[in-house]
């Protein structure tokens, strides 16, 4: 210790060294001598001393370039799981990066209107593509799922009573629980029904008149078997307009095509859910939709209306590059075969396992490292809770819990699953351009100069 002690240079005689100086210019001079310090510190304590300039200089380069990186940065989901509301959902589509890109740099239309010369509305533009592709009257487009609901019930149910089904009061993805964002929105619950089994008769029942709206919630993320009933959108559709309020259909994924041709059955899709005649239907952009994260409720002209003008609408409203990037997504659309392909959680969901396992070899080839083993994945967020797509995974077994470590430590983390003694890399839930890149981490991780 004495003798390591004896052997730290001072900070001063480390910057001034010309092979040190040059970084200046890179960084900043402060910034350099923050660094030297750090790293002389460290090695007070047992941490590497540089032996040259040229090993100052990298380890100066790696502590600055850690230091300054931001705190919101790529990753690489290798989880399996497509729709992973921790690691940002939905991937975007080029044609939407793209959309954001010529919006984001300098004056746009937003709340302009330049064929008339006049103000426009922000809300305008998203909403005429929305109803054409999903036949509703009108639409609004707020923040978040959440969002459109808070939005709704103040709008509509605020200080009255609103009636829910007890096996919909659940919680989806952290922190929205349909009760607690019920009671939020200053509206009363009444709560219908059990568990298990809810029926239309038990919604009947509880309009009084201080019942200002019906909430159905679908069932994003779990499923219930046996012992079960639950009144349809359409079963209650005429409960609600004899009692002459609102149905608000809490739909969540944004699911706009049929996805039975590659196995996921059992959901309806956003057009048909708006023949089943809600007065309101809210759901994410960044789910199935697979857009930016954005509330979008689709509804009559009514009932739109009436949250359009709430004050509560400019709180909640989305920004320019929202807009963009989901008036761009949405677009894809017109051309179903198109979204399929070029909208990145669609393809993902879509890509044949055979695809996927020859990325998979092309992988553990490159990194002469691991092993090609199937595995199932899963949507995520939104719908199809039970579903699980054959997939493959790279897997590796030697020392995984550190490797899965540096892994998750790397510029670029990369998120995997630990199980039955291996880790699990999941390429359904990786988009095929970040390969390489999960080569580069994955070189890194298992190379003796991985951290
Ligand atoms: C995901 C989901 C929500 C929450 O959506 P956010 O866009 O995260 O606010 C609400 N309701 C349902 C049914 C959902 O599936």
């Amino acid at each position: 210790m004495t003798e390591r002690r004896r052997a730290l240079p001072a900070v001063g005689t480390v910057i001034e060294r010309p092979g040190i100086q040059a970084l200046a210019t890179r960084w900043t001079r402060t910034l350099v001598t923050e660094a030297v310090r750090g790293i002389i510190a460290a090695a007070r304590t047992g941490g590497p001393l540089p032996s040259d300039d040229a090993n100052w200089a990298m380890a100066i380069d790696a502590r600055l370039a850690e230091q300054t990186r931001p705190s919101l940065r790529p990753a690489i989901n290798a989880t399996g799981v497509v729709l992973h509301t921790n690691l940002g959902r939905a991937p975007l589509a080029r044609a939407a990066l793209d959309a954001i890109g010529a919006i984001a740099h300098g004056a746009s239309t937003l709340e302009y209107d330049p064929e008339a010369g006049v103000r426009g509305s922000r809300h305008t533009h998203a909403a005429r593509l929305l109803c054409d592709l999903t036949g509703a009257d009108d639409a609004i487009v707020v923040n978040n799922c959440a969002a459109g609901l808070v939005l709704a019930l103040q709008a509509l149910a605020a200080g009255r009573e609103t009636v829910v089904s007890r096996g919909e009061l659940v919680e989806i993805g952290g922190s929205f629980r349909v009760p607690e964002i019920m009671e939020a929105s200053g509206t009363t619950l009444v709560e219908v029904g059990t568990t298990n089994r809810t029926h239309a008769d038990d919604y009947r029942r509880a309009i009084g008149p201080r019942t200002a709206a019906i909430v159905k919630v679908h069932r994003s993320n779990f499923a219930i078997e046996g012992f079960v009933a639950e009144a349809s959108v359409r079963d209650l559709r005429p409960i609600a307009q004899d009692a002459g309020i609102p149905l608000i259909h809490d739909f969540g994924s944004g699911l706009m095509l049929d996805l039975s041709p590659w196995g996921l059955t059992g959901e309806v899709t956003v057009p048909e859910t708006v023949r089943d005649g809600a007065d309101l239907i809210i759901m994410s952009g960044d789910k199935l939709l697979g857009g930016p994260q954005a509330g979008i409720v689709l509804g009559t002209r009514d009932t739109i209306g009436a949250l359009r003008r709430h004050p509560l609408a400019r709180a909640l409203r989305v920004d320019k590059l929202t807009i963009a990037a989901l008036e761009a997504t949405l677009g894809l659309y017109r051309d179903p075969a198109r979204a399929r392909r070029e909208i990145p959680a669609l393809a993902m969901l879509t890509e044949s396992p055979a695809a996927i396992r020859a990325r998979a070899e092309g992988i553990v080839a490159t990194v002469a490292s691991g092993a090609v083993a199937p595995c199932e994945s899963t949507v995520g967020g939104g719908a199809f809770p039970t579903a699980r797509i054959p997939s493959f995974a790279v897997t590796l077994v030697d020392d995984i819990v550190a490797v899965e470590r540096r892994l998750r430590h790397g510029a670029i983390p990369v998120v995997g699953r630990l199980a039955d003694g291996r880790l699990w890399l999941d390429l359904r839930s990786v988009p095929p351009e970040d390969d390489a890149v999960l080569v580069a981490m994955l070189r890194e991780a298992l190379g003796p100069g991985g951290r």
